[in-house]
């Protein structure tokens, strides 16, 4: 993590902004490359993110990871993913808006230290709180939207595809590959400055004592 993400996650990590401070084992902030082009957003942590202290590490993780490997060909490493709320709501309840509301400072730090040139929503609760937006996710997926500097592309919660949905399988591979064109379409070279190089030391025939 670079470090003013570091600084972030250890003061989120003592959060208590709201009520679900009471009944969290962890905060579970996010993980991956910190200045990655790419961020997930999720809902928030189930059992076992809260019990491990790292999203999507469940089933619907294993999901996630599998389809944008397939899809993009890319794993955990090469981007990052977080969520709307961190901190588990008990037994896996929707987050209620005032948690949201209370958690959004963190995810807004996340996005501007991040930086990402693509953000996909995963599920309702993340496309609704980036996108500010009363629809659902069936509505509004299948394109992408103007985000500050970057896109965002909405698409289903893999939960869904678990409970069963072959057609929202193939629509989530297909924004995944949304996805993929936009990092591929305005890439931006962010590696470092090159280090400035000294010039060559003249040769001993080049220096002339005397013209
Ligand atoms: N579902 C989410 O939305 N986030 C997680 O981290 C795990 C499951």
């Amino acid at each position: 993590m670079s470090t003013e993400l570091q600084v972030v996650a250890a003061e989120a990590a003592t959060c208590v902004r709201c009520g679900l401070a009471e009944t969290r084992t962890q905060v579970v902030f996010g993980v991956g490359d910190p200045h990655a082009d790419l961020l997930f957003v999720g809902e928030g942590p189930g059992a076992d993110e809260d019990r491990l202290g790292e999203p999507f590490v469940g089933r619907s993780g294993k999901l996630l990871d599998q389809l944008v490997w397939e899809e993009m060909g890319l794993t955990r490493d090469r981007f990052y993913i977080a969520n709307v709320v961190k901190c588990r709501p008990p037994d896996n309840r929707d987050p209620r808006p005032e948690e949201i509301e209370a958690c959004r400072p963190w995810l807004e730090q996340q996005l501007a230290l991040i930086a990402p040139r693509v953000v996909v929503t995963v599920g309702n609760f993340a496309t609704r709180t980036l996108l500010q937006t009363k629809d659902g996710i069936t509505k509004v997926r299948g394109r992408s939207y103007p985000f500050g500097a970057a896109v965002l592309i909405p698409t289903f919660h893999p939960a869904a595809i678990l409970r069963g949905g072959a057609q929202q399988m193939a629509q989530m591979r297909a924004d995944l590959v949304r996805a993929k064109q936009a990092l591929a379409a305005t890439p931006v070279d962010r590696s470092p400055d090159p280090v400035p190089t000294a010039s060559p030391a003249p040769e001993d025939d080049d220096i002339r004592l005397f013209d």
